[in-house]
């Protein structure tokens, strides 16, 4: 069960959870408005957690119900960051 980076990092990839990763799961590119975790490479250790300063990122099976489907988005970002990045902008619409 990987974790998941939520609404709250949108426009606030200040990158935090980035430094202390472990296993480098986690990336953003230029034209993206948040973090992703790649939910096949994440050991979820929990320590983007407490680092992360907008509180944005859950295990999976703790995400708040208005916030589930970014588990899709940030598996999908793996996959095509372009629908990833047109779910992002209606997730914040
Ligand atoms: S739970 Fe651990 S491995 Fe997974 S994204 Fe966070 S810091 Fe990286
Ligand atoms: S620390 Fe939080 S707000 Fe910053 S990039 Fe990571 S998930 Fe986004």
């Amino acid at each position: 069960m990987a974790f998941v980076i939520a609404a709250p990092c949108v426009d606030h990839q200040d990158q935090e959870c980035m430094a202390v990763c472990p296993v480098d799961c986690i990336t953003f590119d230029a034209g993206d408005r948040k973090a992703y975790i790649d939910p096949d490479a994440c050991i979820e250790c929990g320590s983007c957690v407490p680092a992360c300063p907008q509180n944005a990122i859950y295990a999976v099976r703790d995400l708040p119900k208005e916030w589930a489907f970014f588990a899709e988005v940030d598996r999908g970002w793996y996959i095509d960051p372009v629908w990833a990045r047109a779910a992002v902008d209606e997730l914040a619409a």
